[in-house]
């Protein structure tokens, strides 16, 4: 009777704790190291208030400690060297050699996993814990890996958004800011300096590490030891092309922020590309149309929308059915020092084949491909064939994001019926517009 009870009680603990649970589980996932190595479990970390939750296993495993869970008691004992740490689930109540103590949250079970708080555990092992606000990431070090930092700046990690662009690291920064062209770029130099945190390691003096980019200004990251004896970390932003920007953080302050600007005229560039024309008519429709009549035709319809944008200055690589050479397309872009380029195609292979591909090759124009690649599936319907990476010409070739769209199938009688409907098409140049607009942040 008494074990019944128990377990009804525990239910109704359960139940009560659900909502809690589920809301803390909503919030985002956070990133966890240790030392140099990103740790991905199963359940992930979360931040329980100010609290990272992490999975026993996963500390089982970093600390070294030997975890033992307790069913009948709700109890996990955490054994590492002559520590002996006690908690139970749903209780901030905690042991640690046989000395009371209050967690500053409560384990709990969830997924059939037991999630801790880190910090506690941590610290009673003589690990450090970081908290990098930034990228929402958690550092754990061992004594070694602090004592190889000593002395040092740590920078933590590069994360951008659609107007800025953020260095966090752990202590403060004399950061020197200034701009270089042939190719344009913006450096920053960091004195005193060590990569760490989430950024790779520069394992060697001649070493250079990248990290992608998200802005649409910043084709690609990098950073490398430009000066051992003072230990300096040249970062450097490479633009596309002369990019204004201000340094909006606090001079000596752990975080370096800038925001970049846009172009001179305030203006994004964006080339639409209607795929084939005059004597290479693309792929044949399953009813006998050409495939460079339904691409130009929603190219226009793409050009029309943006032209009403104030914030985007459009351009066709061909407004009429004339033929131009895939090395014209993106030569036209490369020179006009566009920002985004947007080929427009129709796919073509057997009569059951179906679904709407975005393609992309270059690692710089990812974040492009994917933004675009949701509004475009939304749009057309389709089956969602993934974003992919191939070597086509056009989008190799050019030098700013550029992606090749395959809306749908020409030789597939549903989707070519549809295809090349007016709805469709406006349907289609509306979503294509929303993704440039949403990649741009305009
Ligand atoms: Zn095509």
């Amino acid at each position: 009777m008494k074990k019944l009870i128990w377990s009804f009680l525990s239910l109704a603990a359960f139940l009560f704790l659900l909502p809690t649970m589920t809301h803390a589980a909503a919030d985002s996932p956070i990133r966890l190291y240790l030392n140099e190595e990103k740790l991905e479990p199963a359940v992930p970390p979360y931040l329980s208030g100010n609290t990272t939750m992490v999975p026993a296993r996963v500390i089982s495993e970093a600390f070294g400690a030997i975890v033992n869970w307790d069913n009948a008691s709700h109890k996990m004992t955490v054994l590492r060297d002559e520590q002996k740490i006690e908690v139970f689930e749903n209780s901030t109540l905690g042991y640690v050699n046989g000395v009371k103590v209050t967690l500053p949250a409560a384990p709990v079970v969830k997924a059939g996993t037991t999630l801790l708080p880190v910090r506690f555990i941590a610290e009673h092992f003589d690990f450090t814990v970081q908290w990098d606000s930034t990228l929402q990431a958690v550092y754990l070090k061992t004594p070694d890996a602090v004592a190889d930092i000593a002395g040092h700046t740590e920078l933590w990690s590069i994360t951008t958004t659609s107007d800025k662009v953020t260095i966090q690291a752990g202590d403060k920064m004399d950061a020197n800011v200034f701009a270089l062209s042939d190719p344009e770029r913006i450096v920053i130099d960091i004195p005193n300096a060590v990569a760490g945190g989430s950024l790779p390691r520069l394992d060697a003096e001649t070493a250079t590490q990248t990290v992608a980019s998200t802005n649409p200004l910043v084709s690609q990251i990098r950073y490398a030891i430009n000066d051992s004896e003072t230990a300096t970390i040249r970062v450097v932003l490479d633009t596309n092309g002369k990019v204004p920007y201000e340094v909006v953080s606090e001079p000596g302050s752990s975080k370096l922020v800038l925001a970049l600007k846009k172009p001179a005229n305030g203006k994004y560039k964006v080339v639409i590309d209607a795929g084939h024309g005059g004597t290479d008519p693309g792929a044949i429709s399953v009813t006998g149309k050409p495939e460079k009549t339904f691409n130009l035709s929603v190219a226009k319809k793409v050009k029309a929308l943006l032209d009403k944008e104030k914030e985007i200055d459009a351009y066709m690589t061909r407004s009429t059915d004339t033929f131009v050479t895939l090395d014209n397309r993106a030569a036209f872009a490369n020179q006009l020092g566009a920002d985004v380029f947007v080929s427009i195609h129709g796919n073509n292979f057997t009569a059951s084949s179906n679904g709407t591909q975005t393609y992309y090759y270059n690692s710089y124009s990812k974040t492009l491909a994917d933004t675009l690649h949701k509004y475009l599936v939304a749009a057309t319907g389709f089956r969602d064939d993934k974003v992919r990476k191939e070597d086509f010409r056009v989008i190799r070739k050019t030098e700013m994001p550029g992606v090749l769209l395959e809306i749908g199938y020409l030789s597939n009688k549903t989707e070519e019926a549809l295809m090349f409907t007016n709805a469709f098409q406006d349907k289609v140049a509306a979503a294509i517009v929303k993704g440039i607009k949403g990649y741009l942040g305009v």
